[in-house]
């Protein structure tokens, strides 16, 4: 058998729109640039994907979850350097990663130079502000600007000491989120790799400043171990440190994956120092020190940052998992079965239903049987066409687990289970099914 991996985005463009993974936004207009819309398989799978993230931070006896509003006070984009380095006319320095304002940087109007690094490597000007504006109220005048969040982190930020001091967590802890953000990209593409409108999961871990080295490696691990435990090849997953730093941090690596356009970033890993907090300290006037108790000191927290888009990873995840598994018969006729090989806690269904005929004696077990299932797994049923292309259908979508009620189940009241990967099938008591699919899934 020869196995082919996903060498062209197209191929998971094609799959998602025909099995409902991920549709284009709006597409009876025509579409919408960079856009996407989840469908029925899509929007199950992202939220396995959001449930294995938060779990795998929030389960933890040192992070909170949190749940911030899109739309923040003006003066947190301010504090947090978006404002000014968002606004127009933009110049990225290649260099040091300084972003600055063209119109009234001195060394630049003059000389055009780095007012930070002195560097002559700058990006071309661009008359652009990443940040979506948007206005409060009736009045659309300039008091009532305000801004998409371009990411969640900052609703960390400013809820750092109401987490803090109401669920009395002491340093080192951490402050997790999922939710939306949105960037005015200049060049979107790549379907859902770079998207205006787009999910973020982010989390900041306070540390006491000392301590943030050890920290900062400390969570390279335990994310690269996310991944492989959901089964992220590992010869597609690497880290690759920046080269150069931004302004605000100590640190920083990315997670890369071996997507088909090449290596692109995943997940960013920051050491961000104590600028955050020290910011919203200086615009705010509150004093967001963190008392150590024990120790009797007073600090402003580092804060190491953890910062996956939840698109990026579902497409990782597809990636990973789509394979093409060719063979030939003995006339040398090729046969093709493609393959979300997903794992099951990341695969939208767990468990398809395929009654082997439509006669209503099989079809009131099946769908008996799919309602007592549905308590506990998510469920599908499919009673159209052979069962072998049924078992194509849901071996496309990644289903571990097909069920199929057949004529001997009226007598023995078992049914016979088909594993997605090994096309192994068993025969299983009906009344034994759900514990006997629990048991596989938690084995995984
Ligand atoms: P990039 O270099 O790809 O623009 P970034 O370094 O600006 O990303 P961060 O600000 O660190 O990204 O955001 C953290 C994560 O959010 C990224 O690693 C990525 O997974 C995701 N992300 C950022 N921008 C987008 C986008 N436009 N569309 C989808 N996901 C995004």
């Amino acid at each position: 058998m020869k196995i082919k991996h996903c060498d062209d985005l197209n191929t998971l463009v094609s799959l998602s729109k025909r099995r409902g993974f991920v549709f284009q936004s709006s597409e009876i207009y025509g579409g919408l640039a960079s856009c996407w819309d989840y469908g029925p398989l899509g929007s199950l799978m992202k939220l396995n994907v959001k449930r294995a993230w938060w779990n795998a931070m929030t389960r933890r006896k040192d992070i909170v979850g949190i749940d911030a509003a899109i739309l923040m006070h003006p003066m947190v984009w301010k504090a947090s350097g978006h404002v000014d380095g968002f606004s127009d006319p933009l110049v990225d320095c290649k260099s040091c990663k300084t972003r600055f304002r063209a119109d009234n940087t001195d060394s630049y109007i003059n000389e055009k130079k780095c007012p930070n690094c002195g560097s002559k490597d700058l990006s071309e000007e661009r008359n652009f502000n990443l940040m979506f504006k948007t206005h409060m109220g009736p009045l659309e005048d300039t008091g009532s600007v305000v801004y998409l969040r371009p990411e969640t982190a900052q609703g960390h930020f400013v809820n750092f000491q109401n987490c803090q001091q109401s669920s009395r967590y002491k340093i080192p802890f951490g402050i997790a989120a999922i939710g939306k953000s949105f960037r005015n990209e200049i060049t979107p593409g790549n379907f859902i790799f770079r998207t205006r409108e787009f999910e973020q999961m982010e989390m900041q871990y306070f540390v006491k400043p000392g301590t943030d080295a050890e920290y900062f490696n400390q969570w390279k691990e335990i994310r690269m171990n996310f991944y492989t435990k959901y089964g992220i090849k590992k010869e597609n997953i690497k880290f690759k440190d920046h080269d150069k730093l931004a302004h605000y941090a100590k640190a920083a690596v990315d997670v890369e994956y071996k997507f088909p356009m090449g290596y692109s970033e995943l997940e960013g890993i920051h050491n961000r120092s104590d600028f955050d907090l020290s910011q919203h300290s200086k615009f705010s006037g509150k004093n967001l020190e963190y008392f150590d108790e024990a120790n009797k000191e007073k600090y402003i927290p580092y804060v190491i940052e953890t910062a996956v888009g939840c698109d990026r990873l579902f497409l990782a995840f597809l990636c990973d998992a789509y394979r093409e598994e060719i063979t030939a018969d003995a006339e040398g006729k090729e046969d093709v079965r493609v393959v979300l090989g997903l794992h099951p806690e990341i695969a939208p269904y767990k468990v398809a239903i395929l009654p082997l005929s439509k006669k209503e004696e099989l079809s009131s077990i099946a769908e008996k049987l799919r309602d007592d299932l549905a308590m506990d797994f998510d469920v599908t049923y499919d009673e159209a066409q052979s069962i072998g292309k049924r078992y194509r259908r849901q071996d496309e979508a990644g289903t571990p687990f097909c069920v199929t009620v057949d004529f001997d189940t009226i007598n023995d009241q078992a049914v016979t289970v088909r594993h997605r990967d090994t096309m192994v099938q068993e025969r299983i008591a009906m009344s034994q099914l759900s514990s006997y699919i629990a048991g596989k899934l938690k084995s995984f």
